[in-house]
Protein backbone atom coordinates (compact mmCIF):
# COMPACT_ATOMS: atom_id res chain seq x y z
CA UNK A 1 0.00 0.00 0.00
CA UNK A 2 1.24 3.35 -0.38
CA UNK A 3 1.84 5.74 1.90
CA UNK A 4 4.38 8.69 1.68
CA UNK A 5 4.55 8.98 4.98
CA UNK A 6 5.46 5.09 5.84
CA UNK A 7 8.79 4.75 7.42
CA UNK A 8 9.03 1.45 4.95
CA UNK A 9 10.72 0.99 2.37
CA UNK A 10 7.99 -1.10 0.26
CA UNK A 11 5.36 1.76 1.45
CA UNK A 12 6.58 4.84 0.35
CA UNK A 13 8.35 3.81 -2.67
CA UNK A 14 5.49 1.42 -3.68
CA UNK A 15 6.22 -0.30 -7.13
CA UNK A 16 2.05 -0.68 -7.64
CA UNK A 17 1.77 3.18 -7.17
CA UNK A 18 4.42 3.63 -9.57
CA UNK A 19 3.30 1.22 -12.11
CA UNK A 20 -0.32 3.16 -11.94
CA UNK A 21 1.18 6.77 -12.08
CA UNK A 22 3.10 5.06 -15.45
CA UNK A 23 -0.35 4.09 -16.55
CA UNK A 24 -1.39 7.36 -15.87
CA UNK A 25 1.10 9.32 -17.62
CA UNK A 26 0.45 6.98 -20.87
CA UNK A 27 -2.96 7.87 -21.12
CA UNK A 28 -2.70 11.41 -20.09
CA UNK A 29 0.08 12.29 -22.42
CA UNK A 30 -1.76 13.91 -24.84
CA UNK A 31 -4.50 15.77 -22.65
CA UNK A 32 -3.85 19.13 -22.99
CA UNK A 33 -6.02 20.26 -20.56
CA UNK A 34 -4.34 18.43 -18.16
CA UNK A 35 -1.17 19.31 -18.93
CA UNK A 36 -1.60 22.97 -19.16
CA UNK A 37 -2.92 22.87 -15.50
CA UNK A 38 0.65 21.18 -14.43
CA UNK A 39 2.66 24.09 -16.83
CA UNK A 40 0.34 26.62 -15.05
CA UNK A 41 0.60 25.02 -11.04
CA UNK A 42 4.44 24.80 -11.78
CA UNK A 43 5.03 28.39 -12.51
CA UNK A 44 6.73 31.02 -10.38
CA UNK A 45 4.57 32.80 -8.77
CA UNK A 46 4.49 36.65 -6.64
CA UNK A 47 3.10 36.20 -3.33
CA UNK A 48 3.75 39.87 -1.86
CA UNK A 49 7.76 40.55 -2.23
CA UNK A 50 8.49 37.25 -2.61
CA UNK A 51 8.51 34.70 -5.62
CA UNK A 52 7.31 31.11 -4.90
CA UNK A 53 6.77 27.85 -6.82
CA UNK A 54 4.73 25.07 -6.09
CA UNK A 55 6.17 21.78 -7.40
CA UNK A 56 4.89 18.98 -8.79
CA UNK A 57 3.99 15.78 -7.39
CA UNK A 58 5.26 12.68 -9.01
CA UNK A 59 2.29 12.11 -11.28
CA UNK A 60 1.92 15.29 -12.76
CA UNK A 61 5.86 15.12 -12.85
CA UNK A 62 5.16 11.57 -14.90
CA UNK A 63 2.53 13.32 -17.57
CA UNK A 64 5.28 15.92 -18.65
CA UNK A 65 7.43 13.22 -19.22
CA UNK A 66 5.82 10.54 -21.02
CA UNK A 67 4.22 13.68 -23.38
CA UNK A 68 6.33 13.67 -26.80
CA UNK A 69 4.55 17.05 -27.68
CA UNK A 70 7.30 19.48 -28.98
CA UNK A 71 5.73 22.58 -27.86
CA UNK A 72 5.10 20.93 -24.36
CA UNK A 73 9.01 20.02 -24.29
CA UNK A 74 10.16 23.49 -25.00
CA UNK A 75 7.93 24.85 -22.52
CA UNK A 76 8.85 22.50 -19.88
CA UNK A 77 12.76 23.69 -20.65
CA UNK A 78 11.63 27.54 -20.46
CA UNK A 79 9.73 26.43 -17.18
CA UNK A 80 12.97 24.92 -15.98
CA UNK A 81 15.53 28.06 -16.31
CA UNK A 82 12.82 30.35 -15.60
CA UNK A 83 12.31 28.59 -11.88
CA UNK A 84 16.40 27.95 -11.62
CA UNK A 85 16.41 31.89 -12.12
CA UNK A 86 13.89 33.01 -9.75
CA UNK A 87 14.99 30.73 -7.01
CA UNK A 88 18.57 30.35 -7.53
CA UNK A 89 19.49 33.29 -9.81
CA UNK A 90 22.59 32.73 -12.31
CA UNK A 91 25.09 31.13 -9.52
CA UNK A 92 26.67 27.56 -9.99
CA UNK A 93 28.05 26.00 -6.79
CA UNK A 94 31.37 24.32 -7.32
CA UNK A 95 32.57 21.28 -5.67
CA UNK A 96 35.35 18.57 -6.09
CA UNK A 97 35.08 14.83 -5.34
CA UNK A 98 37.56 13.40 -2.81
CA UNK A 99 37.93 9.34 -2.87
CA UNK A 100 39.71 8.15 0.45
CA UNK A 101 39.42 4.81 -0.04
CA UNK A 102 38.27 2.25 -2.92
CA UNK A 103 38.33 -1.10 -0.73
CA UNK A 104 34.47 -2.20 -0.82
CA UNK A 105 32.71 -5.53 0.28
CA UNK A 106 30.03 -4.64 -2.26
CA UNK A 107 29.18 -6.59 -5.53
CA UNK A 108 27.39 -3.74 -7.23
CA UNK A 109 27.75 -5.02 -10.75
CA UNK A 110 27.93 -1.56 -12.56
CA UNK A 111 30.75 -0.28 -10.20
CA UNK A 112 34.92 -1.28 -10.67
CA UNK A 113 35.51 -1.04 -7.10
CA UNK A 114 33.34 -4.54 -6.54
CA UNK A 115 34.91 -6.67 -4.33
CA UNK A 116 35.16 -9.71 -7.13
CA UNK A 117 37.66 -7.16 -9.23
CA UNK A 118 40.80 -8.74 -8.25
CA UNK A 119 42.87 -6.34 -10.61
CA UNK A 120 42.10 -3.04 -10.09
CA UNK A 121 44.76 -1.55 -7.26
CA UNK A 122 43.32 -0.79 -4.27
CA UNK A 123 43.97 1.66 -2.23
CA UNK A 124 43.54 4.02 0.61
CA UNK A 125 44.64 7.27 1.95
CA UNK A 126 46.99 7.86 4.69
CA UNK A 127 46.65 11.02 6.56
CA UNK A 128 49.26 11.98 5.36
CA UNK A 129 47.65 11.65 1.94
CA UNK A 130 44.46 13.05 2.45
CA UNK A 131 46.51 16.24 3.78
CA UNK A 132 48.53 15.88 0.42
CA UNK A 133 45.17 15.75 -1.39
CA UNK A 134 43.62 18.50 0.32
CA UNK A 135 46.34 20.53 -0.48
CA UNK A 136 46.52 20.10 -3.83
CA UNK A 137 42.68 20.97 -4.05
CA UNK A 138 42.87 24.25 -2.23
CA UNK A 139 45.30 25.16 -4.60
CA UNK A 140 43.17 24.83 -6.97
CA UNK A 141 40.64 27.06 -5.46
CA UNK A 142 38.38 24.51 -4.01
CA UNK A 143 36.05 25.40 -0.80
CA UNK A 144 33.74 22.41 -0.95
CA UNK A 145 34.16 18.66 -1.57
CA UNK A 146 32.54 15.71 -1.43
CA UNK A 147 34.09 12.42 0.35
CA UNK A 148 33.53 9.41 -1.02
CA UNK A 149 34.23 5.76 -0.20
CA UNK A 150 33.61 2.30 -0.96
CA UNK A 151 31.91 0.13 1.78
CA UNK A 152 34.63 -1.78 4.16
CA UNK A 153 34.00 -2.26 7.87
CA UNK A 154 37.36 -3.08 8.27
CA UNK A 155 39.09 -1.15 5.99
CA UNK A 156 36.94 2.34 5.76
CA UNK A 157 35.15 1.91 9.18
CA UNK A 158 33.25 4.96 10.02
CA UNK A 159 36.21 5.96 12.63
CA UNK A 160 38.82 6.22 9.64
CA UNK A 161 36.01 8.53 7.82
CA UNK A 162 35.40 10.44 11.20
CA UNK A 163 39.75 10.97 10.58
CA UNK A 164 40.43 12.29 7.40
CA UNK A 165 37.00 14.88 7.90
CA UNK A 166 38.63 16.12 10.49
CA UNK A 167 42.04 16.35 8.85
CA UNK A 168 40.30 18.02 6.02
CA UNK A 169 38.96 20.56 8.13
CA UNK A 170 42.02 21.02 9.84
CA UNK A 171 44.42 21.88 6.82
CA UNK A 172 44.63 25.72 6.85
CA UNK A 173 47.19 25.72 2.95
CA UNK A 174 48.41 29.74 2.40
CA UNK A 175 44.67 31.25 2.09
CA UNK A 176 42.76 27.69 1.36
CA UNK A 177 40.26 26.18 3.48
CA UNK A 178 37.72 23.64 2.73
CA UNK A 179 34.92 24.77 4.77
CA UNK A 180 32.09 22.30 3.51
CA UNK A 181 32.74 19.03 3.42
CA UNK A 182 29.70 16.75 2.11
CA UNK A 183 29.63 12.58 2.37
CA UNK A 184 29.00 10.28 -0.01
CA UNK A 185 29.37 6.99 2.09
CA UNK A 186 27.40 3.95 1.96
CA UNK A 187 23.85 3.70 4.24
CA UNK A 188 24.82 3.10 7.70
CA UNK A 189 22.88 2.93 11.11
CA UNK A 190 21.51 6.10 13.05
CA UNK A 191 24.28 6.12 15.35
CA UNK A 192 27.14 6.47 13.17
CA UNK A 193 24.43 9.52 11.10
CA UNK A 194 24.94 10.90 14.42
CA UNK A 195 28.90 10.65 14.30
CA UNK A 196 28.81 12.57 10.79
CA UNK A 197 26.33 15.41 12.17
CA UNK A 198 28.76 15.88 14.92
CA UNK A 199 31.93 16.18 12.65
CA UNK A 200 30.39 19.03 11.45
CA UNK A 201 29.47 17.36 7.54
CA UNK A 202 27.42 19.42 5.20
CA UNK A 203 25.22 17.16 2.92
CA UNK A 204 24.52 13.30 3.33
CA UNK A 205 24.76 12.33 -0.44
CA UNK A 206 23.29 8.18 -1.37
CA UNK A 207 22.54 7.44 -4.61
CA UNK A 208 19.60 4.98 -4.60
CA UNK A 209 21.23 3.84 -7.76
CA UNK A 210 17.53 2.01 -8.78
CA UNK A 211 14.30 2.37 -7.02
CA UNK A 212 13.12 -0.96 -8.87
CA UNK A 213 13.64 -3.46 -6.04
CA UNK A 214 13.55 -6.28 -8.15
CA UNK A 215 16.66 -5.03 -10.48
CA UNK A 216 18.04 -3.84 -7.63
CA UNK A 217 18.23 -6.66 -5.89
CA UNK A 218 20.21 -8.11 -9.23
CA UNK A 219 22.41 -5.18 -9.24
CA UNK A 220 23.31 -5.68 -5.77
CA UNK A 221 23.64 -9.39 -5.73
CA UNK A 222 26.29 -9.12 -2.66
CA UNK A 223 27.42 -7.25 0.46
CA UNK A 224 25.58 -5.37 2.93
CA UNK A 225 24.25 -3.13 -0.22
CA UNK A 226 22.04 -6.28 -1.39
CA UNK A 227 19.44 -5.13 1.51
CA UNK A 228 17.12 -2.81 -0.55
CA UNK A 229 15.21 -1.68 2.53
CA UNK A 230 18.03 -0.74 4.52
CA UNK A 231 19.43 1.34 1.58
CA UNK A 232 16.15 3.45 0.73
CA UNK A 233 15.15 4.00 4.16
CA UNK A 234 18.92 5.56 4.80
CA UNK A 235 18.07 8.96 4.45
CA UNK A 236 15.52 8.56 7.23
CA UNK A 237 17.98 7.04 9.69
CA UNK A 238 20.65 9.74 8.67
CA UNK A 239 18.01 12.41 9.52
CA UNK A 240 17.07 10.87 12.62
CA UNK A 241 20.82 11.11 13.65
CA UNK A 242 20.95 15.08 13.39
CA UNK A 243 22.08 15.58 9.46
CA UNK A 244 20.10 18.20 8.16
CA UNK A 245 20.56 17.99 4.59
CA UNK A 246 20.36 14.65 2.48
CA UNK A 247 21.12 14.60 -1.40
CA UNK A 248 19.19 12.13 -3.32
CA UNK A 249 20.39 10.36 -7.17
CA UNK A 250 19.98 7.62 -9.33
CA UNK A 251 22.06 6.17 -11.45
CA UNK A 252 20.66 6.34 -14.84
CA UNK A 253 21.11 3.41 -17.58
CA UNK A 254 20.67 0.48 -14.89
CA UNK A 255 16.33 0.65 -14.62
CA UNK A 256 14.03 2.44 -16.95
CA UNK A 257 14.14 5.63 -16.39
CA UNK A 258 10.89 6.76 -16.21
CA UNK A 259 10.21 4.11 -13.50
CA UNK A 260 13.49 6.41 -11.52
CA UNK A 261 11.90 9.21 -12.42
CA UNK A 262 8.77 8.58 -10.32
CA UNK A 263 10.45 6.91 -7.61
CA UNK A 264 13.15 9.73 -7.27
CA UNK A 265 9.65 12.51 -7.06
CA UNK A 266 8.51 9.83 -4.49
CA UNK A 267 11.37 10.29 -2.29
CA UNK A 268 11.24 13.52 -1.94
CA UNK A 269 7.54 13.68 -1.30
CA UNK A 270 8.42 11.20 1.38
CA UNK A 271 11.14 12.91 3.15
CA UNK A 272 9.13 16.29 3.15
CA UNK A 273 6.15 14.88 4.39
CA UNK A 274 7.76 13.09 7.57
CA UNK A 275 10.61 15.47 7.89
CA UNK A 276 9.18 18.58 6.58
CA UNK A 277 12.40 18.61 4.45
CA UNK A 278 12.84 17.16 1.47
CA UNK A 279 16.24 16.67 -0.43
CA UNK A 280 18.71 19.24 -0.43
CA UNK A 281 20.37 18.26 -3.83
CA UNK A 282 19.39 15.40 -6.34
CA UNK A 283 22.24 14.51 -8.68
CA UNK A 284 21.57 12.46 -11.88
CA UNK A 285 24.45 10.70 -13.14
CA UNK A 286 24.47 8.12 -15.64
CA UNK A 287 26.59 4.79 -15.55
CA UNK A 288 30.19 5.29 -17.53
CA UNK A 289 32.92 3.32 -18.23
CA UNK A 290 35.16 1.90 -15.82
CA UNK A 291 38.10 -0.31 -15.53
CA UNK A 292 35.44 -3.79 -16.21
CA UNK A 293 32.89 -1.95 -16.52
CA UNK A 294 30.76 -1.84 -19.94
CA UNK A 295 27.85 1.05 -19.82
CA UNK A 296 26.59 -1.11 -22.69
CA UNK A 297 26.19 -4.27 -20.52
CA UNK A 298 23.26 -2.70 -19.27
CA UNK A 299 19.81 -1.69 -21.33
CA UNK A 300 18.66 1.43 -19.87
CA UNK A 301 20.76 3.84 -21.21
CA UNK A 302 19.34 7.22 -22.20
CA UNK A 303 19.96 9.52 -24.73
CA UNK A 304 21.17 13.12 -23.73
CA UNK A 305 17.64 14.79 -24.65
CA UNK A 306 15.94 12.34 -22.56
CA UNK A 307 18.86 13.54 -20.06
CA UNK A 308 18.12 16.90 -20.54
CA UNK A 309 14.12 16.44 -20.11
CA UNK A 310 14.43 14.49 -16.96
CA UNK A 311 17.01 17.02 -15.76
CA UNK A 312 14.02 20.32 -16.50
CA UNK A 313 11.28 17.96 -14.91
CA UNK A 314 13.57 17.28 -11.80
CA UNK A 315 13.78 21.13 -11.81
CA UNK A 316 9.87 22.03 -12.20
CA UNK A 317 8.96 19.26 -9.71
CA UNK A 318 11.48 20.02 -6.69
CA UNK A 319 12.39 23.34 -7.01
CA UNK A 320 14.04 24.14 -4.07
CA UNK A 321 16.64 21.18 -4.22
CA UNK A 322 20.00 21.63 -5.30
CA UNK A 323 20.99 19.77 -8.84
CA UNK A 324 24.40 18.06 -8.79
CA UNK A 325 25.87 17.21 -12.10
CA UNK A 326 29.10 15.96 -12.31
CA UNK A 327 32.68 15.57 -14.95
CA UNK A 328 31.07 12.33 -16.06
CA UNK A 329 29.18 14.68 -18.63
CA UNK A 330 30.75 16.07 -21.25
CA UNK A 331 31.40 20.14 -21.28
CA UNK A 332 28.84 20.39 -23.79
CA UNK A 333 26.11 17.68 -22.05
CA UNK A 334 26.92 20.00 -19.05
CA UNK A 335 26.25 23.11 -20.71
CA UNK A 336 22.42 22.49 -22.21
CA UNK A 337 21.29 21.08 -18.35
CA UNK A 338 23.28 24.26 -16.87
CA UNK A 339 20.36 25.99 -18.53
CA UNK A 340 17.81 23.66 -17.35
CA UNK A 341 18.32 23.92 -13.59
CA UNK A 342 21.39 22.44 -12.70
CA UNK A 343 23.15 24.47 -9.81
CA UNK A 344 25.83 22.75 -8.88
CA UNK A 345 28.65 21.04 -10.73
CA UNK A 346 32.09 19.47 -10.10
CA UNK A 347 35.23 21.19 -11.71
CA UNK A 348 38.99 19.73 -12.06
CA UNK A 349 37.33 16.55 -10.83
CA UNK A 350 39.83 13.33 -10.61
CA UNK A 351 38.23 10.11 -9.81
CA UNK A 352 41.24 7.98 -8.49
CA UNK A 353 42.31 7.42 -5.05
CA UNK A 354 44.60 10.22 -4.41
CA UNK A 355 45.73 12.09 -7.70
CA UNK A 356 45.24 15.50 -7.05
CA UNK A 357 49.00 15.80 -6.28
CA UNK A 358 50.01 14.31 -9.62
CA UNK A 359 51.05 16.05 -12.85
CA UNK A 360 49.21 13.47 -15.29
CA UNK A 361 45.53 12.06 -14.34
CA UNK A 362 46.03 8.89 -12.80
CA UNK A 363 43.74 6.32 -13.89
CA UNK A 364 44.34 3.16 -12.28
CA UNK A 365 42.41 3.53 -10.11
CA UNK A 366 39.01 5.68 -10.97
CA UNK A 367 35.33 4.94 -10.34
CA UNK A 368 34.76 6.37 -13.67
CA UNK A 369 36.30 7.91 -16.77
CA UNK A 370 36.28 11.48 -16.64
CA UNK A 371 34.58 13.31 -20.03
CA UNK A 372 35.36 17.02 -18.06
CA UNK A 373 38.92 16.89 -18.06
CA UNK A 374 38.81 20.50 -17.68
CA UNK A 375 40.54 22.39 -14.60
CA UNK A 376 39.08 24.48 -12.63
CA UNK A 377 40.23 27.50 -13.73
CA UNK A 378 38.93 26.62 -17.09
CA UNK A 379 35.36 25.51 -15.91
CA UNK A 380 35.30 28.60 -13.91
CA UNK A 381 36.17 30.99 -16.93
CA UNK A 382 33.63 28.90 -18.99
CA UNK A 383 30.61 29.19 -16.74
CA UNK A 384 31.69 33.31 -16.82
CA UNK A 385 31.77 33.66 -20.19
CA UNK A 386 28.19 32.25 -20.10
CA UNK A 387 27.28 34.82 -18.17
CA UNK A 388 26.57 32.79 -14.84
CA UNK A 389 28.56 33.29 -11.29
CA UNK A 390 30.62 30.35 -9.96
CA UNK A 391 30.57 30.15 -6.23
CA UNK A 392 32.67 28.96 -3.96
CA UNK A 393 30.06 29.66 -0.97
CA UNK A 394 29.51 27.73 1.74
CA UNK A 395 27.76 30.20 3.98
CA UNK A 396 24.40 28.69 4.40
CA UNK A 397 25.69 25.74 6.26
CA UNK A 398 27.62 27.87 8.04
CA UNK A 399 25.42 30.21 9.64
CA UNK A 400 23.11 27.20 10.02
CA UNK A 401 20.54 27.64 7.79
CA UNK A 402 20.38 23.55 7.11
CA UNK A 403 17.62 21.91 6.72
CA UNK A 404 14.21 23.54 6.85
CA UNK A 405 15.29 26.86 7.47
CA UNK A 406 17.59 26.47 4.12
CA UNK A 407 14.34 24.99 2.75
CA UNK A 408 12.11 28.09 3.66
CA UNK A 409 14.67 30.51 3.07
CA UNK A 410 14.62 29.02 -0.89
CA UNK A 411 10.49 28.52 -1.11
CA UNK A 412 10.47 32.54 -0.06
CA UNK A 413 12.63 33.51 -2.87
CA UNK A 414 15.03 34.85 0.22
CA UNK A 415 18.06 32.49 -1.50
CA UNK A 416 18.72 35.86 -3.62
CA UNK A 417 19.33 38.42 -0.81
CA UNK A 418 22.02 36.04 0.70
CA UNK A 419 23.45 34.43 -1.90
CA UNK A 420 24.32 36.57 -4.66
CA UNK A 421 26.92 39.12 -2.74
CA UNK A 422 28.33 35.58 -0.66
CA UNK A 423 28.91 34.07 -4.15
CA UNK A 424 30.44 37.45 -5.50
CA UNK A 425 32.68 37.16 -2.27
CA UNK A 426 33.42 33.80 -2.72
CA UNK A 427 34.95 34.32 -6.77
CA UNK A 428 36.54 37.24 -6.18
CA UNK A 429 38.60 35.07 -3.39
CA UNK A 430 38.65 32.64 -5.75
CA UNK A 431 39.78 35.62 -8.84
CA UNK A 432 42.43 37.12 -6.06
CA UNK A 433 44.46 33.53 -5.03
CA UNK A 434 44.04 31.29 -7.75
CA UNK A 435 42.64 32.19 -11.19
CA UNK A 436 44.83 32.84 -13.90
CA UNK A 437 45.20 36.58 -15.53
CA UNK A 438 42.74 35.81 -18.52
CA UNK A 439 40.28 33.99 -15.94
CA UNK A 440 40.69 36.95 -13.41
CA UNK A 441 39.48 39.50 -16.27
CA UNK A 442 36.59 38.46 -16.95
CA UNK A 443 35.57 37.78 -13.38
CA UNK A 444 36.36 41.55 -12.17
CA UNK A 445 34.09 42.64 -15.17
CA UNK A 446 31.32 39.86 -14.25
CA UNK A 447 31.41 41.23 -10.11
CA UNK A 448 31.29 44.66 -11.23
CA UNK A 449 28.02 44.13 -13.29
CA UNK A 450 26.48 41.68 -10.41
CA UNK A 451 27.32 43.66 -7.35
CA UNK A 452 24.74 46.24 -9.25
CA UNK A 453 21.82 43.92 -8.90
CA UNK A 454 21.88 43.22 -5.06
CA UNK A 455 18.53 44.58 -4.28
CA UNK A 456 19.45 46.20 -0.96
CA UNK A 457 21.61 49.69 -1.03
CA UNK A 458 22.82 48.80 2.69
CA UNK A 459 23.80 44.75 1.61
CA UNK A 460 25.91 46.34 -1.33
CA UNK A 461 27.44 49.20 0.33
CA UNK A 462 28.90 46.55 3.01
CA UNK A 463 29.27 43.81 0.04
CA UNK A 464 31.80 46.61 -1.95
CA UNK A 465 33.42 47.36 1.69
CA UNK A 466 34.06 43.39 1.75
CA UNK A 467 35.50 42.88 -1.71
CA UNK A 468 37.77 45.90 -1.17
CA UNK A 469 39.38 43.65 1.96
CA UNK A 470 39.43 40.54 0.21
CA UNK A 471 41.88 42.82 -1.97
CA UNK A 472 43.78 43.91 1.00
CA UNK A 473 44.39 39.94 1.80
CA UNK A 474 41.43 39.13 4.60
CA UNK A 475 39.52 36.27 3.97
CA UNK A 476 35.41 34.44 4.86
CA UNK A 477 33.20 37.41 4.79
CA UNK A 478 29.75 36.46 4.62
CA UNK A 479 26.31 36.89 4.85
N1 LIG B 1 30.01 3.27 -1.81
C1 LIG B 1 29.03 4.26 -1.57
C2 LIG B 1 27.63 3.68 -1.67
O1 LIG B 1 27.47 2.49 -1.51
O2 LIG B 1 26.68 4.41 -1.87
C3 LIG B 1 29.06 5.51 -2.40
C4 LIG B 1 30.30 5.95 -3.03
S1 LIG B 1 30.41 5.58 -4.73
C5 LIG B 1 32.09 5.96 -4.73
C6 LIG B 1 29.55 6.90 -5.53
C7 LIG B 1 28.57 6.59 -6.65
O3 LIG B 1 29.25 6.38 -7.87
C8 LIG B 1 27.71 5.37 -6.52
O4 LIG B 1 26.64 5.60 -5.66
C9 LIG B 1 27.28 5.10 -7.96
O5 LIG B 1 26.02 5.67 -8.23
C10 LIG B 1 28.33 5.83 -8.79
N2 LIG B 1 28.98 4.90 -9.72
C11 LIG B 1 29.45 3.68 -9.48
N3 LIG B 1 29.91 3.10 -10.62
C12 LIG B 1 29.72 4.00 -11.61
C13 LIG B 1 29.97 3.99 -13.02
N4 LIG B 1 30.51 2.94 -13.64
N5 LIG B 1 29.64 5.10 -13.72
C14 LIG B 1 29.10 6.16 -13.11
N6 LIG B 1 28.85 6.23 -11.81
C15 LIG B 1 29.14 5.15 -11.05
Amino acid sequence: MYDKKSLIADEFINHQEILDTLKYAEENKNNMELIRQILDKAKPKKKGKETVCAGLTHREALVLLECEIPEVLEEIKQLAEEIKLAYYGNRIVIFAPLYLSNYCVNGCVYCPYHAKNRHIPRKKLTQEEVKNEVIALQDMGHKRLAIEAGEDPVNNPIEYILDCIKTIYSIKHKNGAIRRVNVNIAATTVEEYKMLADAGIGTYILFQETYHKESYLKLHPTGPKHDYNYHTEAMDRAMEGGIDDVGLGVLFGLEMYKYELAGLLMHAEHLEAVHGVGPHTISVPRVKKADDINPEDFDNGISDEIFEKICAIIRIAVPYTGMIISTRESQEVREKVLRLGVSQISGGSRTSVGGYGEEIRPTDTEQFDVSDQRTLDEVVKWLMEMGMIPSFCTACYRAGRTGDRFMSICNSGQILNYCLPNALMTLKEYLEDYASEETKQVGEKLIKQEMEKIPKKAVRETAKNYLEKIEQGTRDFRF
